[in-house]
């Protein structure tokens, strides 16, 4: 197992230095060879974060690596990291680090991450950030946005929150709207509050993200890599922010317009 680790790191180093010298050799005028991005989304419950990810997944078509779905694949094939997935598994419902950094490696010397990707699901916690940014920050740049959003305004959203029992679109009704009139948009059905959209699930539920966030965007501030977008806004508000800072910071363009990309989504 250690064998096998050691050589995967050497071809997945060796993959991604052959990326970042032939970027090197196309901007030979920078001072810096340019390294593609690894961009993070952090933000509380609520606050729009996994529709901004699958957003900014298919407007700049950059690899959205989800841990949740590498856990997935791995359960499900016979590999060294299904093996290994499946025995930790049988035992917590907690995944070690180690195992993440290799289903990780594993991912990214798959192939597709020239000009970076959206890494979701990881860093759960401060001490899989650091890992993250010493493994990874001599080979990427890495970017991580948080929504940053109060509590009370969260509380307050959530209080309007309906869902589509058919479809499960989200909604927010507006203040003093009649709910029980409120259909969905797309199949016609009455929309349903549910149960867990109370006040003081949310404030519970907030109060567990700021224990495990708070010390990781703290972090991110420390290495300069944070970027903090205002997160009382609606999510195109703060998709065209984000959309810009990409643009800016990486000069990674979009590969389809806005508009397609929404109907993309719509769908
Ligand atoms: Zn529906």
């Amino acid at each position: 197992m250690q064998m096998f680790r050691i050589v995967r790191f050497f071809v997945v180093s060796a993959l991604l230095f052959g990326v970042a010298g032939s970027l090197s050799f196309l901007h030979s005028a920078e001072s810096e060879p340019s390294k593609p991005y690894i961009f993070l989304f952090s933000g509380p419950k609520g606050s729009g974060r996994s529709r901004l990810v699958v957003k900014v997944h298919t407007l700049f078509s950059v690899p959205l690596i989800s841990t949740a779905e590498l856990v997935m694949d791995h359960i499900h094939d016979d590999s060294e990291l299904g093996k290994m997935a499946r025995e930790q598994a049988s035992k917590s419902c907690a995944f070690s680090n180690e195992y993440f950094f290799d289903a990780l490696f594993e991912r990214i010397g798959a192939g597709g991450c020239q000009k970076g990707f959206i890494l979701d699901g990881m860093p759960r916690t401060l001490d899989q950030a650091h890992s993250l940014y010493s493994k990874l920050s001599n080979t990427f740049n890495i970017l991580a946005f948080h929504i940053d959003v109060a509590d009370a305004w969260l509380i307050n959203r959530v209080e309007g929150r309906l869902v589509c029992p058919t479809c499960g679109k989200v909604y927010y009704s507006d203040e003093g709207e009649d709910e029980s009139k409120m259909v969905c948009e797309t199949c016609h059905t009455p929309l349903q509050r549910r149960q867990q959209d109370t006040p003081e699930v949310i404030a519970d539920s907030l109060k567990k993200d700021h224990i495990e966030m708070d010390p990781i965007v703290k972090f991110y501030a420390n290495k300069n890599i944070l970027v903090t977008v205002r997160g009382d806004r609606t999510i195109d508000e703060m998709f065209n922010d984000i959309v810009k800072i990409i643009e800016t910071k990486t000069g990674l363009k979009p590969s389809i317009s806005c508009r397609v990309a929404d109907r993309w989504l719509e769908q």
